[in-house]
């Protein structure tokens, strides 16, 4: 579908709120958190990782102790009720692979062996808690309250523009027969539209791609031959065409780039930097 992105940022809910437990900074949504879903998108506050990865650095691929990101990990499972050994986590390469899982994949990429490369995961299965890592990609989290199934991906522009949300949902209606215009939807914090520097030909490839002309703005002066991408227009826009009412979405509004107290950022410090994480399980 055509759409405008600025249309859309006006007219979407904006529902996210800041918890903290035990120290632990989570965001949530309250959409989500009404349907009783466990769910959050971590910050940066509650983990024992030093600088330039403190504190609750949950990365699995950067410069950092395993001993400190199991920590981090553990620390979360407690301040928010999860069971530790049940996280279960993709290795993402910014491509569109979504895994299937059950309660016997419990624990994969944290307490146990990782999984090949993927970028999401669907289950109907309260046994294992999905998760995926962010440092500016945002994170698609869908709810299917009839059939009571769930999916949680990690997208960047590579993955919003392969449209890994709309697959997503498409996923869970081959998998469980969910409708997708019953799900619940909620895009995470990502790098926003004033700050996500991209060549202009990728910008436009963009516009092209959702059919939407005002999915980038221009760079001027010196960036003339940049311009400025929307991921979360992107986002909207994909889980619509899959068939979720706009009425079902929700965004987590926060920048990672600028909100430098609150999330890691690759944009902002490369790979000295830690990962936020997002967790999605159904309430058993
Ligand atoms: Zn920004």
């Amino acid at each position: 579908m055509s759409g405008s992105a600025k249309a859309l940022a006006e007219s979407v809910r904006y529902d996210d709120r800041l918890l903290m437990n035990e120290g632990v900074g989570v965001i949530v949504s309250e959409r989500l958190s009404a349907e009783n879903v466990v769910h959050g998108f971590t910050t940066r506050l509650g983990g024992v990782s030093p600088a330039p990865f403190d504190s609750l650095d949950l990365g699995t691929t950067r410069p950092e102790p395993w001993e400190n990101i199991i920590a981090n990990y553990r620390i979360l499972a407690g301040a928010y009720g999860l069971d530790f050994d049940k996280l279960t986590l993709v290795r993402h390469e910014h491509g569109d692979n979504i895994l299937k899982l059950t309660a016997e994949d419990a624990g994969r990429g944290i307490s146990r062996e990782p999984f090949g490369f993927c970028d999401g995961f669907v289950t109907n299965d309260p046994g294992v808690t999905l998760m995926t890592c962010h440092a500016d990609c945002s994170a698609f989290f869908l709810y299917d309250p009839v059939t009571r199934s769930i999916g949680l991906a990690h997208a960047g522009w590579k993955g919003m523009k392969k449209r890994i949300g709309q697959k997503l949902a498409q996923r869970l209606e081959k998998e469980y027969g969910a409708d997708p215009s019953d799900m619940v939807a909620v895009v995470g914090p990502c790098i926003c539209e004033k700050c996500f520097e991209v060549e202009r030909a990728l910008a436009e490839s963009f516009a092209l791609e959702f059919d939407c002309p005002d999915i980038f703005t221009e760079g001027f002066g010196e960036k003339a031959d940049k311009a400025y991408v929307s991921l979360r227009a992107a986002a909207l826009i994909q889980l619509m065409d899959a068939g979720v009412p706009l009425g079902n979405i929700s965004v987590m509004r926060h920048c990672t780039l600028e909100e430098s107290d609150l999330f890691f950022s690759y944009r902002r410090e490369g790979k000295r930097t830690g990962s936020m994480a997002a967790f999605l399980r159904l309430n058993k």
